[in-house]
């Protein structure tokens, strides 16, 4: 039986993993087959993750944390959990290539997913001219006209960046109003190559083997017009991966898992921030985390997540010995 098991491999997960391996508990760390390392491996250049003056590249960052873990007694699976049970003592977790694993404590860090629009022909053209990573594709639309889908800091971040590459870029937004930060948005609203879509929906991507353009609805009235372009960027948000957990551990409307968070007035008392609502369950990166986001928030609560399980596998062996101790 596992002491710590950790599910995910991105920041939050390898973070968690070498702080367990520090503290002796040779944690298993199921990294998941095609996703494994998170979404930083689809980034290039990491620039905000302290430790790296001259930035690193995102694959390269998550093989230094995988290395690091392992240094400290990780072992790190490359398959994909399918199902897990987690009332009582006992956390069970069966995993596509038909292991099943047992333990004393599992750390959640399962990370989120890009949103899609749900459209057949988004579906279609799928790494066609419909991309969800400006920084992994934008490259390939040099001199192109592009469509940013979003109103967020993430349209904005990904319309600045394409105009490294692209003639035009339009940003199509449902509402008259920017969700985004005001910063974001006057960068990419004072950008000579940035325009904007206002009151739109994405209706259909147009094209039979690659991207040729886009029917715009407008939310208002209706109205449809055809945009010309070559690529279509997704930047819509994120959805947490808690499906597994769904029915066993408390998750808020947006599938979230909820953990105790930081004390607040009304509850001075100093609970274990990344606990779930399961004991011996800990929670941390992207998949409890709507706000930040980011790698070094994520690692951050991945470290906090490995010293909640120590304290509660501390905690049960304490209680286990008086029990044993009173008889
Ligand atoms: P977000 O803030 O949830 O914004 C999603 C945007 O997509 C909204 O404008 C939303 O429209 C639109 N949208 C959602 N579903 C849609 C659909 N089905 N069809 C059309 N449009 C749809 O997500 P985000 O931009 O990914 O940002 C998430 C968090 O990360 C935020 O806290 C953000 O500040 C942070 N972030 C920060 C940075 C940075 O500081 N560098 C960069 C990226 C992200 P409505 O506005 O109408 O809801």
């Amino acid at each position: 039986m596992e002491q710590i098991l950790i599910v995910g491999s991105g920041p939050a997960g390898y973070t968690a993993a070498i702080y367990a391996g520090r503290a002796g508990y040779e944690p298993l760390v199921v990294a998941g087959s095609v996703t494994a390392g998170g979404n930083l491996v689809n980034t290039t250049e990491v620039e905000n993750f302290p430790g790296f003056p001259d930035g690193v590249l995102g694959p390269e960052l998550m093989e230094r944390m995988a290395a690091q873990a392992k240094r400290f007694g990780a072992k790190v699976l490359h398959d994909d959990v399918t199902s897990v049970s987690l009332a009582g003592p006992v956390k069970t977790v069966r995993t596509l290539g038909g292991a099943r694993f047992e333990a004393a404590a599992l750390i959640v860090a399962t990370g989120a997913s890009y949103k899609v629009l749900g459209l057949a022909s988004e579906q279609r053209l799928s790494g066609k001219g419909v991309s969800y990573c400006a920084t992994c594709d934008g490259f390939f639309f040099r001199g192109k006209e592009i469509v940013v889908v979003g109103g967020g800091d993430s349209a904005m971040e990904e319309a600045v960046f394409l105009t490294r590459f692209a003639s035009k870029v339009t940003v199509v937004h449902r509402r008259g109003e920017l969700r985004a930060s005001r910063i974001m948005a006057e960068r990419a609203m004072a950008h000579p190559q940035i325009e904007f879509a206002w009151h739109s929906t994405v209706q259909e991507i147009l094209g039979e083997t690659k991207v040729e353009g886009v029917v715009l609805a407008d939310t208002r009235d209706g109205a449809t017009r055809r945009l010309d372009a070559s690529g279509v960027f997704v930047a819509i948000g994120h959805s947490p991966n808690s499906e597994l957990f769904a029915g066993q551990l408390k998750l808020d409307a947006d599938g979230y898992v909820l953990v105790l968070g930081p004390p607040s007035p009304d509850e001075p008392v100093a609970a274990r921030h990344q606990a779930t609502s399961q004991p011996g369950v800990f929670a941390c990166g992207d998949v409890v985390d709507r706000t930040y986001r980011q790698a070094i928030t994520a690692a951050g609560s991945g470290a906090q997540a490995a010293l909640d399980a120590q304290e509660y596998l501390e905690r049960v062996a304490a209680d286990a010995a008086l029990a044993a101790a009173t008889i």
